[in-house]
């Protein structure tokens, strides 16, 4: 492998029913900065589907110089073999330095089988994407290689902060979970340079057919979209006294959300878990109730803009985080704090 042919940073740009999916747009804002610190011109989103054209505009918008457009039937509903096809193909074709993959469902399944067909390595869930040198402490032992992606992920269960290169292989892959990185505000009217690609796909055995799709209607909010979260953990005491954060959620037209404790206890659904293993959000403003501030709970919420800490021990680690901190029991604060902004919000009318 001739590591100088590959260049430039390329996304893979998910799209589910011919929609693209919001970790295209947050991945191509990353890729932007990647680039940039590679002094490379062009960022590349490659987009598989069927009747897919239609999203080169929006991808263009949010950042993508050129768009690789495999569009075939065979690609309608996502499918492991014919996208690992195709997106191997565009690999071995195009040659990217950096590959990026979101970590959702579809991402999870498609990186390792594209990066083992491709042979390369890949780094998941990675919570930070930088350019740099390798290894980081310089050592006469190895050669330090300049410009490397330098991916960062929690490892051993979070207890750890790992950072890993890929100096030998190309192209680089990491997958990133949705929430964590930041779209760029869209360049209305942007074009990107479209170019179309077909490898051609021939059903082999490891062809699945799909019989029928049946989709989840979830009756549970999106915590992701919201931009203010009311947070609730074990110190809350049980799935009734949540009715408190209903309560002051409902006051500030914000969605409640939880830590794992509270997931593990069967007071809440999974969906609304933030942490490591839950969701990442980045609301304006979030609550932090009852929550200790395990390191695993913070890696899901420290980007939050503003940052509410209510806890009984003021020792909590969640006030290292937190931007304004109430020590105290949270059954006595929240009934009141609730009425106090219901006043000023019916003051103002
Ligand atoms: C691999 C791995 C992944 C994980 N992923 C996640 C994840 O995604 N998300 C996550 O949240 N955790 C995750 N965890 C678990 C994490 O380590 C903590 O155990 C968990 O976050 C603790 O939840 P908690 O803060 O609600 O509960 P606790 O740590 O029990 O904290 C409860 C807090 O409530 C306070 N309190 C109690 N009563 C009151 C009161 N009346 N008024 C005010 N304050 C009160 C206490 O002082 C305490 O600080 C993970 C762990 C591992 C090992």
């Amino acid at each position: 492998m001739s590591l100088e042919e590959y260049k430039g940073v390329f996304i893979f740009a998910q799209q589910v029913d011919n929609e693209l999916s919001s970790i295209a747009l947050e991945l191509l804002g990353k890729a932007k900065n990647l680039a940039e610190d590679l002094d490379e011109k062009k960022v590349t989103a490659v987009l598989l589907g069927s009747d897919v054209k239609g999203l080169v505009d929006k991808l263009a918008e949010y950042g993508a110089d050129r768009v690789i457009v495999v569009d075939d039937p065979a690609l309608k509903d996502y499918r492991t073999e014919p996208y690992t096809h195709a997106l191997a193909s565009v690999i071995n074709e195009y040659k990217p330095e950096i590959l990026l993959v979101g970590a959702t469902a579809i991402g999870r399944d498609l990186g390792p089988r594209v990066s083992s067909r491709v042979h390369t390595g890949l780094t998941a869930d990675c919570t930070q994407l930088e350019i740099g040198d390798f290894p980081l402490e310089p050592s006469p032992a190895r050669e330090t290689k300049h410009k490397q992606l330098l991916m960062t992920r929690p490892a051993f269960g979070g207890n750890t902060i790992a950072t890993i290169a890929c100096p030998d292989f190309r192209p680089q892959m990491a997958t990133v979970r949705p929430g964590v990185m930041q779209k760029i505000d869209p360049i209305k009217g942007a074009k990107a340079e479209v170019v179309e690609y077909n490898p051609g796909f021939e059903e082999n055995d490891c062809y699945t057919e799909i019989v029928k799709i049946v989709k989840e209607a979830s009756s549970v909010a999106d915590i992701q979209a919201a931009k203010i979260l009311v947070s609730g953990g074990r110190g809350v005491g049980s799935a009734e006294n949540f009715k408190l954060l209903d309560d002051l959620a409902e006051a500030l037209n914000g969605t409640v959300s939880c830590s794992r404790a509270v997931v593990d206890s069967g007071w809440k659904p999974k969906d609304l878990q933030v942490g490591q293993t839950g969701k990442t959000v980045r609301p304006q403003l979030y609550f932090a109730i009852g929550i200790s501030g395990a390191i695993q709970h913070v890696a899901g919420m420290e980007e939050s803009d503003i940052i509410i800490a209510i806890n009984k021990d003021e020792n909590a680690p969640i006030f290292d985080v937190a931007d304004y901190g109430v020590v105290g029991d949270l059954n006595k604060i929240l009934p009141a704090l609730t009425k106090k902004i219901k006043e000023a919000l019916a003051a103002k009318g």
